[in-house]
């Protein structure tokens, strides 16, 4: 039995939902339905998810929603009416206005795209609607409380059928809408399938699946056939984005794989995520795929004898601590240490923090580099085996790439180098160039 999910651009309007219907009753074994808010239908429209907070905005600065309201109107009566489905729209949708005019909370606001989503694809396959807002809980502080919501789950889907879900949304202890983060309908598939067991998790969306490198800089990157869950964290942190991060949690644990499908080619088998390296088969290659982030900052602190200096890594982690900033990296010699942190955490405090490091640290020198960019070279198959490193540094070199950064932690499947930003793109190529 299979969980799908359907995105933004696979709920865009009546044709894709008409595709997405002939997808789902295509596999009788597609049983629970989670969907999205309908997303772009081309590149200048706007996401019914935001337009619903731009809706929450103008409420609150004007006192109605009128004109960021009518955006939504349309575009649901525009799918209903084309669908050629009875979901009592107008009547919805005046409820929904009405609840906005009268306070309602942004996540309650934001989620409402969700669900008149799921009440449209439940109509036109003619099942039912289940709303996830009393099945999915939150916690105080917004976490998610997986075991309640499973518990939930499975006493609401047992021997109902096929059904559709909206994604994105649940509730607090006194019913309040709360949402996952932006993207987390994908999380919301992942518990449903988590719930039921589910054989695979099929994740539908607008790309054929996980690319083995950035296609804006490599031209026709291949597709990734399958990968684990670990190669993917590697990848998502790195900045392949297709799947939500936070999803995986919920399945991998139950080793139920994930399988990122293209509602628009549907003939395509898409990406595999699987729990194992051993369930990947031996597809021959040593580099799975490679990702890159820019926007990361160096901060090199030396000091004669750190290395004897019992509690020094501490200092330098509780300053940062106290002054609420992570760091990515934290590579270190005999007497140096540096800390890469992303631009975003740093905020224009960089010279603070080193005022502060050197105050708690008494460093001989503390200086900054930014204008970092990491790049991970991602493989399973890289464990245990010589030469990937060297692959991959004779590449840079040939190129004339200084790498400015290197980490590898000692599970062997990931390769992080550091270069100057202008460096990036053509650093991505060479290394891509010397696997692929
Ligand atoms: N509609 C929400 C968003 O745009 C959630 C989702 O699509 O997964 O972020």
């Amino acid at each position: 039995m299979k969980v799908c999910k359907f995105g933004g651009t696979s709920m865009a309007n009546s044709s894709t939902i008409a595709q997405v219907a002939d997808i789902v009753t295509s596999d009788a074994s597609r049983a629970y339905i989670v969907v999205s808010a309908p997303g772009k239908r081309d590149s200048g429209d706007v996401k019914v998810t935001d337009a619903l907070y731009a809706c929450a905005r103008e409420k609150n600065e004007k006192g109605s929603c009128d004109a960021a309201f009518s955006v939504i109107e349309k575009r649901f009566l525009d799918i209903e009416s084309e669908l050629g489905v009875d979901v009592g729209m107008k009547a919805a949708l005046a409820d929904i206005k009405d609840k906005i005019e009268q306070g309602a909370g942004v996540e309650y606001i934001a989620s409402r795209g969700e669900y008149l989503s799921a009440k449209v694809l439940a109509a036109k396959l003619g099942v039912p609607f289940v709303d996830t807002q009393d099945l999915i809980k939150f916690g105080t502080k917004g976490e998610l409380l997986l075991d309640i919501s499973l518990d939930l789950l499975r006493a609401r889907l047992a021997d109902c059928g096929r059904a559709v879900l909206p994604g994105f949304y649940g509730s607090d202890k006194d019913g309040v809408v709360r949402t996952f983060s932006r993207g987390g309908s994908d999380i919301t598939g992942a518990i449903v399938a988590r719930a039921v067991n589910a054989d695979v998790y099929e994740n539908w969306t607008d790309v054929d699946g996980f690319l083995t490198a950035d296609p804006r800089i490599i031209d026709k990157p291949a597709l990734i056939d399958c990968l684990t869950y670990k190669e993917l964290r590697e990848l998502a942190y790195m900045g392949a984005e297709v799947l939500h991060p936070e999803s995986i949690f919920p399945v991998r644990s139950a080793g139920i794989p994930i399988n990122i499908r293209n509602t628009f080619n549907p003939a395509a088998k898409g990406t595999m995520i699987v729990a194992d390296g051993k369930q990947q088969g031996k597809n021959g290659r040593v580099v799975t795929g490679i990702a890159g982030r820019k926007g990361f900052t160096i901060i090199n602190i030396e000091k004669d004898m750190m290395n004897s200096e019992i509690g020094f890594c501490r200092k330098a982690l509780s300053v940062l601590e106290y002054e609420g900033v992570s760091f990515e990296h934290m590579p270190s010699g005999i007497d140096t240490l540096s800390l890469v942190i992303r631009d975003e955490c740093l905020g224009g405090n960089a010279q603070k923090l080193v005022n502060k490091l050197r105050d708690a640290l008494g460093a001989d020198s503390i200086d900054i580099h930014s204008g970092l960019s990491l790049i991970a070279t991602v493989g399973h198959n890289m464990a245990s085996r010589h030469g990937t490193a060297a692959t991959i540094f004779t590449a840079l070199a040939d190129n004339h790439i200084n790498i400015r950064m290197i980490d590898q932690g000692s599970s062997e499947m990931n390769i992080i180098v550091g270069v100057d930003t202008f460096d990036y793109e053509k650093a991505i190529s060479a290394i891509y160039h010397a696997f692929c």
